[in-house]
């Protein structure tokens, strides 16, 4: 059994060979990454076109908070 990326589902490179596991590359795990900290899980409702726009390009993390804002 092929192991799938959870994000676009492409088969993964084996393990040894992808520095993304378990996703099939790091713009995929970026959009995972976005979701969890914060972006949610949106798959249960309809996708926003801005978000769908996001992903297409490759999900820039310009929404997430610095941590050094207070700073
Ligand atoms: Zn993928």
């Amino acid at each position: 059994m092929t192991p799938r990326c959870p994000i676009c589902k492409a088969p993964l490179a084996p393990r040894a060979e992808n520095r993304a596991w378990p996703f099939c590359s790091a713009r995929c795990r970026m959009v995972d990454l976005g979701r969890w900290l914060g972006e949610d899980y949106r798959f249960a409702g309809p996708v926003e076109p801005e978000a769908a726009h996001d992903t297409a390009r490759g999900w820039a993390p310009q929404r997430v908070e610095p941590p050094d804002d207070e700073a």
